[in-house]
């Protein structure tokens, strides 16, 4: 089955509201509407600018989309802080990264609590984004398969076949992230066609031939044609790049 190329944005903490006008502005004149008939965009700004993004998008009628960079597992209550699924679909989020590195990093995110918030977001109607990946260690120690794909099994633990179609994969090396050292696109593609020979393996073949997989991590207009090329490679997940308009979109331009 053919897989529609995807491209999402994650602005981690950066752009105030009014930057993120500007911002998704630049990207609406320079993506022509036609261009989403060939891969779909979204960005994932901070919950703060979801509103004025989400008038944009309506405004103009832009088939760009939008996610949050995380939510809660929980639906509302005593929960200082945090944002839910609810909220995020009442605002139109079609996406949200879940299980992010730096979440699982500096808020301690275990494969538990990734796998509770990939349940939320499916129960909301938004498609999580899992992202899943090895530090450098694991690399070296030559565990990055098993340790990436064994995240993958967590995440994913408990849901139906149907519903982990609906979901889409961030293979995001933590070592290649904000670092400007990409993966080889031999190396990506490598542990990108272990995530779906294990989706084929644990949900069979119509799921593991739908599920869009990612590669993140350092991804610059320069590189995401080879590693789109890649047969099991569906897209990318791009930060640094993703706050820069033209950059961004010469990038999407080039998927
Ligand atoms: C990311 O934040 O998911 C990411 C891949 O960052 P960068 O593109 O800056 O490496």
């Amino acid at each position: 089955m053919a897989r529609k190329p995807f491209i999402a944005g994650n602005w981690k903490m950066n752009q105030n509201h009014l930057e993120a006008i500007a911002l998704v502005q630049k990207i609406a004149f320079a993506l022509p509407e036609k261009y989403y008939a060939k891969v779909d965009v979204a960005v994932l700004p901070p919950f703060t600018d979801i509103r004025s993004v989400q008038t944009l998008v309506d405004g103009d009628k832009l088939s760009l989309t939008y996610g949050a960079q995380d939510l809660s597992p929980h639906d509302a209550g005593a929960y200082t802080g945090d944002i839910s699924g609810v909220m995020l679909a009442k605002l139109g989020c079609k996406f949200v990264a879940v299980g992010h590195s730096e979440r699982r990093e500096y808020h301690a995110e275990t494969d538990e609590l990734v796998n509770k918030k990939v349940k939320a977001a499916l129960k909301h109607g938004i498609t999580p984004i899992l992202c899943i990946g090895e530090k450098l260690e694991v690399r070296e120690a030559g565990e990055h398969i098993h340790h990436t794909t064994t995240q993958l099994i967590e995440g994913l633990k408990g849901l139906k076949a149907e519903q982990v179609k609906d979901v889409v994969v961030a293979y995001e090396p933590v070592w290649a992230i904000g670092t400007g050292k990409v993966a080889s696109s031999a190396d990506a593609e490598e542990v990108c066609k272990a995530i779906r020979a294990t989706l084929q393996e644990k949900y069979g073949d119509e799921v593991a031939s739908s599920v869009r997989v990612l590669y993140g991590g350092s991804v610059k207009s320069g590189n995401i044609s080879e590693l789109v090329g890649c047969e099991n490679i569906d897209g990318a997940l791009v930060g640094g790049a993703s706050l820069d308009g033209e950059e961004f979109t010469k990038l999407c331009a080039l998927a």
